[in-house]
């Protein structure tokens, strides 16, 4: 199997590099290095199996070729973290839609098999305990550009679905908040935020009042079920919500960051529009149901928070400081 991955240098898709590295098939990863780094793939370098390409998918050219040449694409690459939204509004909606519909075309054209990455943002405010995938989405203005990313992923799904009535064969995985060792906090992730923060003894930076509710499922539980999904003849055509059930406020995050690394960091509470400008809309709480999933290809979250914690924390304490500093805000 030959198989295309853009984004495959960043957080998600240099774990599902090596997944599929390991599973002996031959990757070509397509990269812009925008937030992406080939030190993600570090442990594969020298692997027969792949090949780097650095580029944007922007680029319909080289899309068209690369996608011409692959049997499968994972489409991961696209402008991610609400401070990259927030900095670089107009080139994150470029990349998210323009690049996606690059690659969605190009998979129709060469009939190649195709997963998308979305996103839990797409049900925007909508707060209930266990969201489903036809759950509607409740988004506020787009005077707010903080539903920029939101409205090019719904767009983005549209998109797939359009296709799909055409003959595309495609998977859409909505990524819940997924962390683990690699993701960096400058774009503004909020487990890799503290756990810097925490270790170098800095406050840790709680935006809003720290009630807001998320769950957060380790990237090895993730990449491991993306290729099972691609892979089920029943699962084409369909929207599979990924992520974990355990549910934490940030606040209580927080405290936890703080007892794991037994750091004496305090704790900062920052208004919204200190942190994103203004306008910022948070979602209060976001917990999916995955149960398509599960019934499926057997998706269940192998490690509970404080296990993911752990292994976050482990990670920061291997790596030089200067790779950890943070982007304030
Ligand atoms: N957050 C925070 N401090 C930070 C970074 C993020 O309190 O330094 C909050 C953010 O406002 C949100 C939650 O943590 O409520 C998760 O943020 P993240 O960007 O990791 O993912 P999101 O769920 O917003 O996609």
């Amino acid at each position: 199997m030959r198989t295309l991955i853009t984004g495959g240098a960043g957080f998600i898709g240099s774990h599902l590099t090596e997944t599929l590295l390991a599973a002996g098939e031959r990757v070509t990863v397509l990269d812009d290095l925008s937030t992406g780094r080939w030190e993600n793939l570090a442990a594969v370098a020298d692997h027969p199996g792949l090949r780097l390409v650095r580029g944007s998918v922007l680029d319909a050219d080289l899309v068209d070729r690369l996608v011409l040449g692959a049997d499968t694409v994972y489409h991961l690459a696209a402008a991610v973290g609400a401070f990259t939204i927030r900095d670089r509004t107009l080139d994150s909606l470029r990349t998210n839609l323009h690049g996606t519909e690059h690659v969605v075309a190009a998979a129709h054209r060469y009939d190649v098999r195709l997963l998308l990455a979305s996103t839990s943002e797409i049900y925007g405010k909508n707060d209930r305990v266990g969201l489903r995938e036809d759950d509607d989405r409740i988004i506020g203005s787009p005077t707010k550009s903080r539903w920029s990313y939101s409205e090019a992923k719904a767009i983005d799904e549209t998109l797939v679905t359009a296709y799909g009535r055409a003959g595309l064969r495609s998977v859409t995985v909505r990524l819940f908040n997924t962390v683990g060792p690699r993701q960096t906090g400058r774009y503004g992730m909020v487990v890799p935020r503290f756990v810097g923060q925490a270790l170098t003894g800095v406050p840790l930076t709680v935006y809003g009042t720290g009630d807001q509710i998320r769950c957060f499922c380790h990237v090895a539980d993730v990449a491991g079920t993306l290729p099972a999904l691609l892979a089920h003849r029943d699962a084409i055509g369909g929207v599979f919500n990924l992520g974990s059930a355990e549910q934490v406020t940030i606040g209580g995050l927080a405290e936890r960051v703080l007892a794991l690394t037994g750091s004496h960091s305090t704790i900062d509470r920052i208004p919204y529009q200190v942190a994103y400008g203004d306008g910022y809309e948070d979602m209060m709480r976001r917990v999916p149901d995955c149960r398509r999933a599960r019934e499926l290809v057997g998706f269940v979250p192998s490690r509970d928070l404080d296990a993911i914690l752990r292994d976050v924390i482990d990670e920061h304490r291997a790596t030089p400081l200067e790779d950890r500093m943070l982007t304030t805000s």
